[in-house]
C-alpha cells in the first residue's frame, strides 16, 4: 500500500514531469490538467489525494463510482462544516469523470454524478444521455471515445464516424460534446501509443479549426501513467492517472 507521504511524493513527482513534458512540447504546465483515476485507490488515499488539493477524479465502472462518490461526499461535507468560512487547502467540491464504457442502462444512476463522461461512442448511448438529461432538465459534457489503433477489442468510434457523430449530437439540445478521447494500444512500450495520439490529435484539430462544434470543443483526453508524456507532447491537455498516482510501490510484488 502506498503510505500517506509516498503518495504525496509521486504527486509531486507527476506534477514535475507533467510541467517537464509541457514545457518540451511548448506549452504551458497550467493547460494540462490531471485526473485521478481512483479505480485502484483505496478510500484514504482518495481523501489524501483530495487534502493535497486535487479535483478532477476518475473511475471506468459505474458501481465503484457511485460508492466512492457517496463516500467522499460524507467526507467532504463533514469539512465543509468544520472548516467554514476558514482557510483550507482542501477544496470543497470535486469533479468526477466517468471514463470507462458506459452501458445505456448505466446512463441513469451516472449523470447526477459527473462532470463529463468521457466514452460516448454511438448514437444511441448519446441519445440516452439526451433524454435522461432532458429529464434532469440539464446540460451534460461529453467525449466522444475514438478507437485509433484499430485494435477490435476496444471500445470507440473509427476516427472516421466522429465528425458525424458529433454533428448529430450537435442537435440535442442538452448533450454538448466537449472534445475526444482515446486510448493508447495494449503494449509494454509507451513509445508505442504516438501514432494512436497523433492520429487523435489530428482529427481533434481538424474538427476545432473547422468551427462546426463550437468554441467549447476544446479537451483532448488522452494518456495514463505509462504514455502521459507521449500524449502531452502529442497535444493532450486531460490525462487520466491511475498506477503511477496509487500503484503499487515500485519493486513491490503484485
Ligand atoms: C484505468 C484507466 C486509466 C488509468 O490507467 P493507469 O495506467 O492506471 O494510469 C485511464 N483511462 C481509463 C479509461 C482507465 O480505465
Amino acid at each position: 500500500m502506498v503510505t500517506r507521504n509516498q503518495l504525496k511524493d509521486r504527486y509531486t513527482r507527476l506534477n514535475e514531469r507533467i510541467a517537464a513534458a509541457a514545457e518540451r512540447s511548448g506549452r504551458r504546465a497550467a493547460d494540462v490538467m490531471t485526473i485521478a483515476v481512483t479505480k485502484l485507490a483505496s478510500p484514504s488515499q482518495i481523501r489524501q489525494i483530495v487534502e493535497l488539493g486535487h479535483q478532477d477524479l476518475g473511475e471506468s465502472r459505474v458501481q465503484q463510482l457511485q460508492q466512492r462518490a457517496a463516500t467522499l461526499e460524507e467526507f467532504l461535507s463533514r469539512h465543509r462544516m468544520l472548516t467554514s468560512g476558514r482557510q483550507s487547502t482542501m477544496p470543497d467540491q470535486v469533479r468526477w469523470h466517468m471514463i470507462g464504457h458506459l452501458q445505456r442502462n448505466k446512463v441513469k444512476p451516472t449523470l447526477p454524478l459527473v462532470k463529463l463522461i468521457h466514452s460516448v461512442d454511438s448514437l444511441r448511448l448519446a441519445e440516452e444521455i439526451q433524454t435522461h438529461a432532458a429529464r434532469a432538465d440539464r446540460d451534460v459534457e461529453v467525449l466522444l471515445q475514438v478507437n485509433a489503433s484499430g485494435e477490435s477489442q476496444k471500445f470507440g468510434l473509427a476516427p472516421a464516424a466522429v465528425p458525424y457523430l458529433a454533428e448529430q449530437i450537435m442537435t440535442m439540445l442538452h448533450v454538448k460534446v466537449r472534445g475526444l478521447m482515446t486510448m493508447g494500444p495494449l503494449s509494454d512500450d509507451p513509445e508505442s501509443a504516438r501514432p494512436t495520439f497523433e492520429r487523435t490529435a489530428e482529427l481533434f484539430n481538424e474538427m476545432r479549426n473547422s468551427g462546426d462544434f463550437g468554441r467549447d470543443f476544446n479537451i483532448l483526453s488522452m494518456g495514463m501513467s505509462e504514455d502521459f508524456e507521449i500524449a502531452i507532447e502529442c497535444g493532450a491537455n486531460l490525462l487520466r492517472i491511475g498506477k503511477a498516482l496509487f500503484g503499487e510501490p515500485v519493486g513491490a510484488s503484485q
